[in-house]
């Protein structure tokens, strides 16, 4: 049986104060929600900060990116994956498509990134999609999947439980066009076979397949009634506690 997951992506936005503002609004809203884990992810800088606050609730933090790096060195304006581990968050958000649009990161990048967040006790959150032009050129599949297996290269069958994969369609992202529920499903499916055929059938279905790109509360119940869909990965609706909290209760 799959946990969903719901994270929050709070990309480049807040403060210190801000962040510690709307974790704190979040947490008696999310209070009751044993259904799902609940995670939000804010900026480097409110991590520390945030995870202390949120010690003992039922919010769990996430980072938006790591290095590819190990271990500390030469590497200016990098943040080690253990020092993330180090200040208290518990998962790692790597390959997001706005790395691999606007930061150049590559299928190599992103699978050493998994790599350090493993090894440093984190769970990594692997983003994979396809842009427009790849869905309209009918290459959606191929690009996921290739993102999918480029990502995942080397890992033990042991790692495969700290892995979340989250499809997120370029298209989808801040854009105010979710996928349907059905699109959504039909390549979390092809993301489970795809998995399925490098790591067997069994760590293909425990293996958690988030949804993102541009889910709200009127929105998020229709793609978890789907089988493949194991939670969301929520941009600009995390952004506000009231409007996340309410994708965190969704009822099916
Ligand atoms: C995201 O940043 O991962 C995302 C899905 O953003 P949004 O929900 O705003 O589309």
């Amino acid at each position: 049986m799959r946990k969903p997951l719901i994270a929050g992506n709070w990309k480049m936005y807040k403060t210190v104060s801000e962040s510690v503002e709307t974790a704190l609004a979040l947490k008696p809203l999310v209070a009751n929600a044993n259904h799902c884990e609940v995670v939000i992810a804010p900026v480097f800088t409110s991590l520390k900060t945030v995870c202390d606050r949120l010690e003992g609730s039922n919010i769990k933090v996430a980072a938006q990116d790591c290095s590819t790096e190990v271990k500390e060195g030469a590497h200016t304006g990098e943040v080690a994956a253990f020092m993330l581990r180090d200040v208290g968050a518990t998962y790692v958000i790597v390959g997001h498509s706005e790395r691999r649009q606007f930061y150049a990161e590559t299928d190599a990048h992103v699978n050493k990134k998994v790599h350090a967040a493993l090894q440093s006790g984190l769970i990594a959150i692997m983003c994979v999609g396809e842009t427009l032009d790849q869905r309209e050129a009918n290459l959606a599949q191929d690009v996921v999947s290739g993102q999918l297996i480029g990502g995942l290269v080397g890992l033990t069958p042991a790692d495969l439980d700290r892995i979340i994969v989250a499809y997120e369609p370029v298209w989808a992202i801040g854009t105010g066009r979710t996928a349907t529920p059905e699109q959504a499903q039909e390549m979390h499916a092809f993301i489970r076979r795809v998995f399925a055929d490098r790591h067997g059938k069994s760590a293909a279905s425990a293996l958690r397949i988030l949804y993102g790109g541009s889910v709200k509360p009127d929105n998020i119940a229709g793609l978890m009634a789907q089988g493949d869909i194991d939670g969301a990965l929520v941009g600009g609706a995390s952004l506000q506690a009231e409007s996340f909290a309410q994708i965190v209760n969704y009822r099916v």
